[in-house]
C-alpha cells in the first residue's frame, strides 16, 4: 500500500481503479505563411466554431450539473471574444507571418502567465482557463477532437490539472473522484466535484504513470488521502465509511420531490439561504421550495462602487427567473458592523454591532435604499419576489419603509415600468425590541423571518464574532426559545406568516420544536434542506406536543 496526501476540496469516499488522464499535448509547430490576412480569417472561423462548441458544452453541463458548473463555458465564450486576446493573435500572425495555431498558443501562454503573476488566488486559477480556450481553438484549427475518458467502468481520475472543458466532456457516470497534482480550491474541478457530490483532492504528489495507473485505490476526501493498493484492514475500514455515506445519500435523494409534510399532515416550507447567484445551482439541486434569504449585501460587498440599479436588477431578475415562480425573498442591504464596504464611508464606531447598520443606513441614505428597491421591484415582474427588511426595532421604521416603497412604486408607475403590485413585504425579527412589539409589527407586514444569529447576540448580549465567550453562549437558551414562540404566535394572531432564516433554523434537534411552535417556513443553507425534510416526514406533531406535556 502506498499513501499519497493532498488537500481535500470535497469529502466522501471513492473506491475504484485509478485512471491517469494525460492531455493530448502534441506540440504546436511554428510554420511560415505567405498570406497573413487569409490566416487571420482562418483563425476567426476556428474561433467561431470553438464558441459554438462551448455553447453546446454549456447546454450539456446545464443539464448535468446546473447553472453553477455550466457558467464557466459562458465565461470561456467571452474570453474568446476578448479584444486584447484577439488583437494579440492577429498581431502575431501579421508581424511574424506565422500560422494561426502558433499565434493562438503563444497568446494563450502569455495571457496565462499574466494571470499566474497576479497575487489573487482566484486570478491565478484563471490561467488554466486561458490554456483551455487556446487549446480548443488549436484543436479546431488542426482538426483534432477533444479527449475524454476511455474507460469501461467508473474510475478515480488522476491528472496534473483538469480544464473545465476536459471535465465536462468526461462521462460523469465514469467518474468516482478527482485527484489532481495541481489546481486550486477555486478551480472549476473542485466546484464541479462539489456539485457532483464526489470526493476531490488537489495538490497531491501522485505520480502520473504506470506505477499507479489501473491500480485499485481508495480516495478519502475527508482526510485528503489516496491509498493505492490498500491493505485489507484499510480497505475494510474505508468500505465501512463508504457504505454509511452511501446509505445517507440514498436516503436523502429519495426525499427529493416530496412535500414537507408531517405524519399528521402539517406542512412547512423549506427554503434556501444564498449570498449570490452562484449558489442557485445548489438551490435547485437540493430541491428548495424557494429562497428564504437572499443576502443582497454581498452584491455591495463584492463591488467597489454603489451597485447601480441596472446591475442589481440583472442579478435579482436572474434569481427570480431561475426560481421560475417559486418564492425569492430578497433582504435589503444589511451592511455595517462586520460587513463593511469602503465606499459607504461609514463612521468608525465604538460599538458597530449597535451602530449605523442595515435598515438604519437605508433610512438615513434614501437614495441608496431607493435604488435597491427600484431594482427589486422591477425584477419582481419576472418571478415571485418578496422583500424583507433587516434589523427592525420599531413600528416607526416599518411605517417609514412602507412610505419609501410606495414612493418607489409611484415612480415606476409614472415611468410605465412593470412590477408585482402585490409584492409581499416582510421584516426580520432579530432584535429583542421587535419581539416585544411583534403584534404591532405583524399588522403592518405580510411575514416575519427570525434572524436567530442576531437575535441571540442581542438577547444574550454576546458578540456573535467573539469565540472566547463560547462558554456563555447557548443557542438553545430558554429566552430564545420563548421568543421564537412569541414571534410565531404574534404573526399568526395578526394574519402574517412566520419563518426562521438564522442558523438555528437548520438545527435538526429543534425541527420538531419549530413544527410544534407552528412555524410556516425554515430557510437554511441548501445542503440542509433534505436532512430537515427527513425529520419533518418522520414527525407527528400532535404526539410530540403531547409527549412534552406529560
Ligand atoms: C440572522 O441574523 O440570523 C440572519 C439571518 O442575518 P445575518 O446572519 O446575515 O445577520
Ligand atoms: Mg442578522
Amino acid at each position: 500500500m502506498v499513501i499519497y496526501s493532498g488537500k481535500s476540496v470535497f469529502g466522501g469516499i471513492a473506491i475504484g481503479k485509478l485512471y491517469v488522464y494525460t492531455k493530448d499535448d502534441s506540440m504546436v509547430k511554428r510554420v511560415h505563411i505567405d498570406d497573413p490576412e487569409a490566416e487571420i480569417e482562418r483563425y476567426h472561423k476556428a474561433k467561431e466554431v470553438a464558441i459554438e462548441q462551448l455553447g453546446e458544452l454549456y447546454e450539456k453541463a446545464l443539464k448535468e450539473v446546473g447553472e453553477d458548473g455550466a457558467g464557466v463555458f459562458e465565461a470561456h465564450q467571452m474570453m474568446l471574444e476578448d479584444g486584447d486576446y484577439i488583437d494579440s493573435v492577429e498581431n502575431i500572425i501579421r508581424t511574424q507571418e506565422v500560422n494561426a495555431e502558433y499565434a493562438v498558443a503563444q497568446t494563450g501562454d502569455s495571457f496565462a502567465q499574466m494571470f499566474l503573476d497576479m497575487e489573487d488566488e482566484y486570478f491565478k486559477g484563471r490561467a488554466a482557463d486561458m490554456h483551455d480556450i487556446s487549446e480548443r481553438v488549436i484543436g479546431v484549427l488542426s482538426g483534432k477532437g477533444n479527449g475524454g475518458i476511455q474507460a469501461t467502468e467508473p474510475v478515480i481520475v488522476v491528472a496534473d490539472d483538469l480544464a473545465p472543458s476536459e471535465t465536462v466532456q468526461m462521462d460523469k457516470d465514469l467518474i468516482l473522484s478527482f485527484v489532481t497534482v495541481h489546481g486550486s480550491a477555486n478551480s472549476h474541478t473542485s466546484i464541479l466535484a462539489k456539485t457532483m457530490n464526489i470526493p476531490a483532492m488537489i495538490g497531491c504528489e501522485i505520480p502520473l504513470d504506470d506505477s499507479v495507473n489501473g491500480k485499485i485505490a481508495v480516495v478519502d476526501g475527508f482526510e485528503g488521502k489516496v491509498y493505492v493498493e490498500p491493505d485489507e484492514e484499510t480497505m475494510a475500514a474505508k468500505k465501512k465509511i463508504y457504505d454509511e455515506e452511501l446509505e445517507k445519500k440514498a436516503l436523502l435523494e429519495r426525499l427529493k420531490g416530496k412535500d414537507n409534510v408531517t405524519l399528521d399532515g402539517q406542512h412547512i416550507n423549506l427554503y434556501a439561504n444564498i449570498g449570490n447567484t452562484k449558489d442557485l445551482g445548489l438551490v435547485m439541486k437540493n430541491d428548495a421550495g424557494g429562497i428564504g434569504l437572499f443576502r443582497s449585501e454581498f452584491i455591495y460587498l463584492g463591488s467597489d462602487h454603489y451597485p447601480t440599479e441596472s446591475e442589481q436588477f440583472e442579478i435579482y431578475k436572474t434569481v427570480a427567473q431561475t426560481l421560475a415562480g417559486k418564492k425569492v425573498i430578497i433582504r435589503t442591504l444589511d451592511i455595517g458592523a462586520d460587513k463593511q464596504a469602503d465606499y459607504f464611508e461609514l463612521p468608525k464606531e465604538e460599538n458597530p454591532a449597535m451602530g449605523l447598520r442595515a435598515i438604519r443606513i437605508c433610512l438615513t441614505r434614501p437614495e441608496v435604499f431607493k435604488t435597491q428597491l427600484r431594482a427589486i421591484l422591477r425584477a419582481s415582474a419576472f418571478g415571485k419576489i418578496a422583500i424583507m427588511f433587516p434589523m427592525i426595532i420599531s413600528l416607526w421604521e416599518v411605517k417609514e419603509i412602507k412610505k419609501v416603497v410606495e414612493e418607489v412604486k409611484a415612480e415606476l408607475d409614472e415611468e410605465g415600468l412593470n412590477y408585482d403590485k402585490n409584492i409581499e413585504l416582510g421584516i426580520m425579527i432579530e432584535t429583542p425590541a421587535a419581539v416585544m412589539v411583534a403584534d404591532e409589527l405583524a399588522k403592518e407586514v405580510d411575514f416575519f423571518s427570525v434572524g436567530t444569529n442576531d437575535l441571540t447576540q442581542y438577547t444574550l448580549a454576546i458578540d456573535r464574532q467573539n469565540d472566547s465567550l463560547e462558554k456563555f453562549y447557548d443557542s438553545h437558551h430558554p429566552a430564545i426559545l420563548k421568543m421564537l414562540k412569541m414571534i410565531v404566535d404574534a404573526a399568526h394572531r395578526n394574519g402574517a406568516w412566520a419563518g426562521i432564516c438564522g442558523e438555528l433554523g437548520a438545527d435538526l434537534s429543534l425541527t420538531k420544536e419549530f413544527l410544534a411552535m407552528g412555524y410556516d417556513e425554515l430557510s437554511v443553507s441548501p445542503g440542509r434542506i433534505l436532512p430537515i425534510r427527513k425529520v419533518v416526514l418522520e414527525t407527528n406533531v400532535s404526539e410530540y406536543r403531547e409527549s412534552k406535556e406529560t
